[in-house]
């Protein structure tokens, strides 16, 4: 290419005329381009921690939803002395950070609806199930 003042053959990637000094209008546009460049890559990154996060939320219930049926079984058996057993538990609903509202789908074809609250620092997992809840199943 040519210096845009003085004309006389420069390198592409040179910020300034080595010649007259003049600075390349050039640079500028590259210079645009690479921040468009970046605008894009920030995007791409976005969209796949967006998809990380959701994949880690999917995990996370579905370990959760399985490590809350045997805890309904000890609910619905120990307190209140019902024969039941608990098939599969659904999360239907976030409440907040730790607390999930599900389904729990009992061996007789009923479902009742109960609280999941799951603290994973501690590791541990608390089912609660309202007494409304198993009130229709006596
Ligand atoms: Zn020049």
């Amino acid at each position: 290419m040519n210096c845009y003042e003085c004309k006389r053959p420069i390198k592409e990637t040179t910020k300034f005329c080595p010649y007259c000094g003049a600075k390349q209008a050039h640079y500028k546009e590259s210079k645009n381009g690479n921040s468009n460049y970046n605008k894009v890559y920030i995007g791409i990154i976005a969209i796949v921690v967006v998809i990380v996060a959701l994949f880690l939320f999917k995990t996370n219930t579905s370990d959760l939803e399985k490590s809350a049926v045997p805890l309904v079984d000890q609910i619905l058996q120990n307190q209140y002395d019902l024969d039941y057993s608990c098939e599969s538990v659904i999360i239907t609903d976030k409440l907040g950070d730790n607390k999930y509202s599900a389904k729990a789908e009992l061996d007789d074809g009923s479902a009742i609806n109960i609280t999941i609250e799951h603290y994973p620092k501690k590791d541990k997992i608390y089912v609660q199930i309202p007494y409304q809840e198993v009130l229709f199943l006596q």
